[in-house]
C-alpha cells in the first residue's frame, strides 16, 4: 500500500474517515473558509490565487535568506531545461505574502488602486518535523493590505478580521499578543545592542541562539531554550530604541484596538520568524484544551519595506496568515455543521424507480440536496439509511403513490408522515440547514 508522504494527510468527509479524526474532517475546513470569505467581503478584500510554486529567489529575497523557512524548510528543485526555461530553481510556496507582493508588482496594482486589499486561501509547504498541528502541507487563510498609506487603522482592521473569523469559528480562550519591531533603523540599533550585550556571554547561549547572534539576533528573543532565558531577561526592551514615528504608530494601534473592544497583551519578546516585519507584529494563540504545543493560530504584521525589496516602488504593507489546520484543531467538536441530504427518495418497484429519477432531478434543480439510492431496498432498510445520512425528509414512492398521484412524505426529525400532491410536493419541504 502506498500511503501519504510523511507529515501530509488527506482531509476527508467525516463519514468516510477510518479513524474518526475530526482534525482532518473536510467540512470543518470548509466551514472556516466560508466564514473567512464572508469577513473579507465585509472589509472589501478581494481574492487572489497565486501559483503553488514560484521562482526560488522570490522566497530567498522576500522571506529572508537567514530564516528557518528558507534555510531548512523549502521544497526546492531545479526544473528540467526546455524550450521555455533554462532549468531554473523553483520552490513550492512556504507562505503567501511574498507571492502576493510579487503579483502586486508584476501587475502594477498601485496604478489601479491607492489601497489594495487581497486575500488568499490555500495550501503552503514547509519541510518541518511533523507533529500534532504541524504538517508539511498545511492551509492558510491570509490577507495583505498594500498601498501608499500606513495608517494604524489598516493594522487594526487586519487584526479585527482575524479575531472575527476565529470568534465565528467558535474559538474561545484566545490570546492576542501584540508588539512592535520598529523600522529598519530601530532594528539596527536594537540588534547592535543585543549583540553587544551578549558578546561576552556567547558561551552561555544555546547553540541556536549562538548562531542567531550572527545571522538573526532578533530571533534570540523568542528562543524557548531554558538556558537562554536569564540572558534574554537582561536585554533592554525594543521600546527604548523606537523613534517618534514608530512609537506613535504603536500607541495608535493600541488605542484603536481599545476602541474596537479587542483585548490584547503587549509581549515585548514577540518578534516572529520572518525577516520582513516593521512596526506592528501580532500573534493569536489558543489556550483551548485540545490544541497542544502548536498553539499559534495566526500571526502577522506590518512590512513597509517588502515591496521595495522585491523590486517595486516604495509601498506600505500589512498582512496576516491564519493556520486553518490549527483552527480546526481548536474548534469545538460539534463546531461545524456537516452537509446532510434534504430529502432521501425511497422507491419500491421498477416503475417507481423510473419516476424517482425524475423526482430527484426536480428536487435538485430546485436547489435541494436529494439522495436516491440505486440499489433496491425494503422501506425499512431505506429509512435506516436515510436516517444514517441525516436526511431531513424521506419521500416514499411505491405502487399506491403512483396510482393515486399522492406521494408519501416523512419528516424524519418530527417522525410524522403525510400525503402530498405529486405535482407540488417540493412546496412541503424545506432545506436541512434552514430548520
Ligand atoms: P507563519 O506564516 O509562520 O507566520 O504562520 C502563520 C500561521 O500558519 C501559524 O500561526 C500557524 O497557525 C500556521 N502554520 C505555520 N506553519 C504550519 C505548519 N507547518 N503546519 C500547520 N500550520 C502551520
Amino acid at each position: 500500500m502506498i500511503r501519504t508522504a510523511a507529515y501530509t494527510r488527506d482531509l476527508l468527509p467525516a463519514s468516510l474517515s477510518s479513524d474518526g479524526d475530526a482534525a482532518a474532517f473536510v467540512h470543518r475546513f470548509q466551514f472556516v473558509e466560508d466564514i473567512a470569505r464572508d469577513w473579507f467581503r465585509r472589509y472589501g478584500f478581494q481574492e487572489i490565487r497565486t501559483p503553488i510554486f514560484e521562482r526560488t529567489e522570490l522566497f530567498a529575497r522576500g522571506v529572508g535568506a537567514e530564516t528557518d523557512i528558507v534555510t531548512k524548510e523549502m521544497y526546492t528543485w531545479r526544473d528540467r531545461a526546455g524550450d521555455d526555461g533554462e532549468g531554473e530553481s523553483l520552490t513550492l510556496r512556504p507562505e503567501n505574502t511574498a507571492p502576493v507582493v510579487r503579483a502586486y508588482i508584476q501587475h502594477q496594482m498601485w496604478k489601479r488602486a491607492e489601497t489594495v486589499r487581497l486575500y488568499y486561501i490555500g495550501p503552503q509547504f514547509r519541510r518541518e518535523r511533523g507533529q500534532r498541528g504541524r504538517y508539511r502541507q498545511f492551509f492558510q487563510i491570509g490577507a495583505e493590505t498594500l498601498g501608499v498609506g500606513d495608517h494604524p487603522v489598516l493594522d487594526v482592521e487586519g487584526i479585527e478580521l482575524v479575531m472575527g473569523i476565529l470568534a465565528d469559528a467558535g474559538l474561545r480562550n484566545l490570546e492576542l499578543r501584540l508588539n512592535t519591531v520598529g523600522d529598519a533603523e530601530t532594528r539596527a540599533r536594537f540588534v547592535a545592542a543585543i549583540q553587544q550585550a551578549l558578546a561576552d556571554r556567547r558561551e552561555e547561549l544555546s547553540d541556536d541562539s549562538r548562531r542567531r547572534l550572527e545571522t538573526n539576533p532578533l530571533r534570540i528573543l523568542d528562543s524557548k531554550a531554558e538556558q537562554d532565558q536569564p540572558l534574554i531577561a537582561t536585554l533592554p526592551p525594543i521600546y527604548d530604541f523606537l523613534d517618534d514615528d514608530c512609537r506613535a504608530h504603536f500607541d495608535a494601534v493600541r488605542r484603536y484596538l481599545d476602541a474596537a473592544g479587542i483585548a490584547y497583551v503587549v509581549d515585548a519578546r514577540l518578534v516572529r520568524g520572518l525577516d520582513y516585519y516593521t512596526k506592528t507584529v501580532f500573534e493569536v494563540v489558543s489556550h483551548a484544551p485540545g490544541i497542544g504545543a502548536q498553539n499559534a493560530l495566526a500571526g502577522g504584521g506590518r512590512y513597509d519595506g517588502l515591496v521595495e525589496t522585491l523590486g517595486g516602488p516604495p509601498t506600505k504593507g500589512f498582512g496576516f496568515a491564519l493556520g486553518v489546520d490549527r483552527v480546526v484543531l481548536a474548534m469545538p467538536e460539534d463546531g461545524a455543521p456537516e452537509a446532510r441530504p434534504d430529502v432521501f427518495i425511497v422507491h419500491l418497484g421498477e416503475a417507481a424507480f423510473e419516476r424517482a429519477l425524475s423526482v430527484a432531478r426536480d428536487a435538485r434543480r430546485a436547489g435541494f440536496a436529494a439522495m436516491l439510492d440505486v440499489t433496491p431496498r425494503s422501506i425499512k432498510s431505506a429509512l435506516r439509511l436515510a436516517n444514517k445520512l441525516g436526511a431531513r425528509y424521506a419521500l416514499l414512492l411505491g405502487e399506491t403513490e403512483l396510482a393515486t398521484g399522492q406521494w408519501t412524505l416523512r419528516d424524519l426529525i418530527r417522525g410524522e408522515q403525510f400525503a402530498v400532491p405529486a405535482d407540488a410536493w417540493l412546496q412541503y419541504i424545506s432545506r436541512n440547514d434552514e430548520t
